[in-house]
């Protein structure tokens, strides 16, 4: 299996600054925690690191690619999709889902379009055919596998067409392996699914059938170094704790739920995500019935018990309740 490094292909600054969702890389500026200073990218090289970013302080590597100019660009743990060109993992979490669904609800009509794994299509049409089609009673579901070369625009359409249509979808994250509670960087559309689903994205692993984990991403802090100034002199005083902007920790939920009997169908109407620039369409979900199972406050906790960290409020996509 191939995985392309996220941070170390030829990624231009716009493309890393949108798929973070921080763009305060793109003047060329990061912090040296060597120098305590802040430094530009065509003045540095990566000996004067580490480097974090000043706008979402984040760890950010510093990059001269032969073709553009030397910039920094951010870097964190993301969560493990297959990359790969034959997306063996799409077709593996398409097939047992299917077959699964239909050992366990025979009746539903169940489809899967197992073609497209073959044959990529161009368009995207509203009559193309979901990874899995079906009925639960009278309610037809599709279920739409999440492919590493899915865009925001496309999983927009998607949504709005099926909606359009009255049929529920459900987004599934096929992962190569157990995301763990390690921190990581959600990915451009684990942020909207994540926002969609009221605060959690549906993994799915080999072997797991026709059921998913439901995943929130909570918030987590960075340990940041600073000085205080005694008689005129700075001397190291130890660490406080920021909270990250953009960087979560994975929270699942205590084990898998399956597709047909923990979920129901809930419209949604139209939103924009905070701090994104694509509006989410009206949308009808295939949505899990537990309870939240994470701390609905643990973002203001975590702010208020950090008052002296300016700019920090807002600065959250978990907070789409509608409770
Ligand atoms: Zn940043």
């Amino acid at each position: 299996m191939s995985r392309r490094p996220e941070n170390s292909d030829e990624r231009s600054p716009k493309w890393d600054a949108r798929e973070v969702g921080c763009s305060a890389l793109l003047n060329g500026y990061a912090w040296s925690l060597q120098h305590r200073a802040r430094v530009h990218a065509t003045s540095v090289d990566k000996d004067d690191g580490p480097f974090v970013c000043i706008g979402c302080n984040m760890d950010v590597i510093h990059r001269r690619p032969y073709h553009i100019r030397r910039h920094f660009a951010h870097h964190a743990r993301v969560s493990p999709i297959d990359t790969s060109r034959e997306s063996w993992l799409h077709h593996r979490c398409k097939t047992e889902i299917f077959y699964a669904l239909q050992d366990a609800h025979p009746r539903g009509n169940w489809i899967c379009d197992t073609r497209r794994v073959i044959r990529r299509r161009k368009d995207d049409k509203i009559n193309r055919q979901p990874d899995i089609g079906g009925r639960i009673g009278r309610q037809p579901l599709v279920i739409e596998v999440q492919r590493s070369s899915i865009g925001i625009r496309q999983l927009l359409a998607r949504t709005a067409d099926y909606t359009a249509m009255g049929i529920t979808i459900l987004w599934v994250i096929p992962l190569t392996e157990d995301l763990g509670t390690d921190l990581f960087r959600p990915r451009l559309i684990e942020r909207y699914l994540h926002s969609l689903y009221y605060g959690r994205v549906y993994y799915w692993l080999p072997g797991m059938g026709a059921s998913v984990l439901p995943t929130h991403f909570s918030p987590a802090v960075r340990a940041v170094p600073f000085r205080t100034n005694e008689d005129g002199h700075w001397n190291d005083a130890g660490f406080y704790n920021k909270p990250y902007k953009l960087i979560r920790r994975p929270n699942a939920y205590g084990g898998t739920i399956p597709i047909i009997f923990g979920f129901s169908p809930h419209e949604r109407s139209a939103f924009l995500p905070w701090g994104e620039t694509q509006p989410l369409p009206p949308a009808r979900l295939w949505q899990d019935t537990l309870f939240p199972w994470w701390d609905k406050h643990e973002r203001s906790k975590l702010l208020s018990s950090y008052p002296e960290v300016e700019g920090s409020d807002g600065d959250d996509f978990d907070d789409q309740f509608d409770d």
